[in-house]
C-alpha cells in the first residue's frame, strides 16, 4: 500500500495539475495538504487581497474534495511542517510542483533532506511554466539574456508533448477518505471578513475559466491593438490566476496554439502576440532561476553602485498618485484600489519613478510587490529591471517614457484618467495630458492646481536632461 502527501502551493487547482496527477497515479492513498505559512503572513498587511484570494481557492479545493468523500488538510504554521505531516500520516512520499524562487528552492532542498532522513521521498514536477530552468539554452549551453532569441528558441522547441494535459480530475478517487474538518475563517488571521457565502468560495477558479473562455472568444482576436489602451480592458486579466495556478499554463498554451492554427491574417497575428506575452513569463522565470542575484542586485552588475537619489517625498507622492501627471496618478490609483495595473502603465509609472526622479528601482519594485494581486517575483523583478535599464535585454538608459506623450497616445480621450481621477470627470481630454499648461481653463471647471489636484512634482524636460547627465557621468567614471 503506497501512501503519499500531495502539497498544494502555487498550483491551486485539481485539474491538469502535473504533480497531483503523478501522485494520484503512483499511490493507493493520497492525503492532500495546504499550509498557510505564518512566517509569510506575518509580513503582510492585515487585509492582504492575495491572502483572501488564496483562502477562497483553498476553500474551493476543500469543497471539491469533500464531494469526493475526502478533505484537504489545512495547516497553519511553516513550510517545514510538511515533514511533521508526512510523519503523522505515515507516508512514503511527498509530491508537489516546482517553485523557482531562490528562497523556495532553498526551502525545498531543506525539506527534501529532512524527509530523506526519515526515508520519505520528495518528488517535484514542472507545472508553472512550459519550459523551466535550463531547458532552453543557447548553442554555447548558456541561458538566454535576450528575449527575442529566447522566444525564437522557445517556439522552435515547442511540441504538443510540452502542453499535454495531466487529467488529475479523473483520478480523484485515490484520495484518502477523510472526515471534513472545518477551515478557519479569514478573520482568524486578523482579516476582516465574516460570513463568507458559498458562491464566493467557488468564484476564484471558475473565474479563471470564465475569463479565459471570454478572452479566447473575443478579446484575443484584437489583442495586438487593444492591449495598448488601458481603457479598453483588452488584455486577459489572467495574471493572478497564472500566479496562483488556478488555471493551467499548459491548457492556455494548448488552446492558443490550436486557435492560432485555425486563424489567418490579423487575428492569427493577435493570437501570436498574446502567446509571446506568455513566453515573456517563462523568460523571466528562467532568468530568476539562472541568475538569482537579480533578487537583490541589478542583472547588469555594472549598475551596482549607480548613484540613485534620495527623495522620500517624491516616492510618497508617486505611491499615492500625487505626481501631478494624470496618467501616472490614475495608474497608481488603479494599483492602490484594484491591486492591478495595466502593463503599459506599469512601464510608464516605473520609468517615471526611476528615470525622472532617479529613485532606486528596488523601492518601486517593493511597492508593486506589496500591492499587486498578481505579484510574481520573476515578472516583477524583470519588469522593474527592464524599466531601470539594469536588466537583461532592458531598454537603453536614454529611452525615457514621456508621460504626456504616453497619455496622448494611449488614453487620448482621457477615459482611463477620468475613471481613476474623478476630479477631472467633466474636463475635456485635451487639458488632461499636461494640466499645468491649462490652469486658467481648469478654473472654469472648478479645479485649482495645487488645491484640487497637485502641480507636477518634476519638470519633465529638466528631469530627463538631469537623468541623462547623471547616467553619462556614471558611465564615464566606470
Ligand atoms: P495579458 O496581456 O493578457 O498577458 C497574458 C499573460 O502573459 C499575463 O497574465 C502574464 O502572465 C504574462 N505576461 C504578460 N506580460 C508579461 C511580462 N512583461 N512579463 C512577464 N509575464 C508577462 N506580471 C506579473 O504577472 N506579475 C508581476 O508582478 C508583474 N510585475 C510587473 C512590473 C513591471 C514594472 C512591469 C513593466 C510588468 C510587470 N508584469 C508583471 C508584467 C505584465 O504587466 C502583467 O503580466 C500584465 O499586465 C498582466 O495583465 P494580463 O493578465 O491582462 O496580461
Amino acid at each position: 500500500m503506497r501512501r503519499a502527501l500531495f502539497w498544494f502551493r502555487r498550483d491551486l487547482r485539481l485539474e491538469d495539475n502535473c504533480a497531483l496527477y503523478h501522485c494520484l497515479k503512483e499511490n493507493d492513498q493520497v492525503i492532500p495538504i495546504f499550509i498557510f505559512d505564518q512566517e509569510i503572513l506575518s509580513g503582510l498587511p492585515k487585509q492582504d487581497k492575495r491572502v483572501e484570494f488564496i483562502w477562497y481557492c483553498v476553500q474551493n479545493i476543500k469543497k471539491q474534495l469533500n464531494e469526493q468523500g475526502s478533505d484537504l488538510v489545512v495547516n497553519y504554521g511553516t513550510a517545514l511542517d510538511v515533514v511533521e505531516l508526512a510523519k503523522r500520516f505515515n507516508v512514503n512520499a511527498v509530491y508537489c510542483n516546482e517553485d523557482y524562487e531562490p528562497s523556495s528552492i532553498n526551502r525545498d532542498d531543506n525539506i527534501k533532506s529532512a524527509l530523506g532522513q526519515l526515508k520519505i521521498a520528495f518528488y517535484s514536477y514542472k507545472d508553472t511554466v512550459i519550459f523551466a530552468k535550463k531547458e532552453i539554452l543557447t548553442q554555447q549551453d548558456e541561458p538566454y539574456h535576450v528575449y527575442t532569441h529566447y522566444k525564437n528558441a522557445w517556439r522552435k522547441r515547442l511540441e504538443s508533448a510540452d502542453y499535454l494535459s495531466y487529467p488529475s480530475l479523473k483520478l480523484l478517487g485515490n484520495f484518502e477518505r477523510l472526515d471534513p474538518a472545518p477551515m478557519r475563517a479569514l478573520d482568524h488571521f486578523g482579516f476582516v471578513e465574516a460570513g463568507i457565502a458559498d458562491a464566493k468560495i467557488s468564484k476564484a477558479t471558475r473565474h479563471a475559466e470564465f475569463l479565459f473562455e471570454q478572452f479566447k472568444a473575443h478579446k484575443i482576436l484584437l489583442y495586438k491593438n487593444d492591449r495598448e489602451f488601458p481603457s479598453l480592458n483588452g488584455t486577459s486579466f489572467l495574471s493572478v490566476h497564472l500566479r496562483f495556478g488556478t488555471i493551467s499554463i499548459r491548457k492556455i498554451v494548448r488552446d492558443v496554439v490550436r486557435l492560432s492554427q485555425a486563424l489567418t491574417g490579423d487575428q492569427k497575428e493577435s493570437c501570436e502576440v498574446w502567446l509571446n506575452e506568455l513566453i515573456w513569463r517563462d523568460f523571466y522565470f528562467q532568468i530568476l532561476f539562472n541568475y538569482p542575484h537579480v533578487v537583490t542586485l541589478p542583472f547588469k552588475k555594472q549598475y551596482i553602485d549607480f548613484p540613485w537619489g534620495d527623495n522620500p517625498a517624491g516616492f510618497e507622492a508617486w505611491c499615492n498618485g500625487q505626481t501631478g501627471y494624470p496618467l501616472v496618478d490614475a495608474a497608481m490609483m488603479q494599483l492602490n484600489t484594484l491591486g492591478f495595473m495595466h502593463n503599459r502603465l506599469r512601464m510608464v509609472t516605473a520609468s517615471f519613478l526611476i528615470k525622472l526622479m532617479l529613485i532606486d528601482y528596488r523601492l518601486g519594485e517593493r511597492y508593486f510587490a506589496l500591492k499587486l494581486l498578481d505579484f510574481d517575483l520573476s515578472a516583477n523583478n524583470g519588469g522593474w529591471q527592464w524599466s531601470a535599464s539594469t536588466g537583461c535585454d532592458a531598454q537603453p538608459f536614454f529611452r525615457i517614457f514621456n508621460p504626456m506623450t504616453q497619455s496622448q497616445k494611449f488614453d487620448p480621450m482621457g477615459i482611463f484618467i477620468k475613471k481613476y481621477l474623478p476630479v477631472f470627470a467633466d474636463v475635456p481630454a485635451k487639458f488632461l495630458h499636461a494640466p499645468w499648461q491649462y490652469q486658467a481653463e481648469l478654473l472654469h471647471y472648478g479645479i485649482e492646481l495645487g488645491r484640487d489636484y497637485p502641480l507636477p512634482i518634476v519638470d519633465y524636460v529638466h528631469a530627463r536632461k538631469h537623468a541623462l547627465a547623471v547616467f553619462e557621468h556614471f558611465m564615464m567614471v566606470k
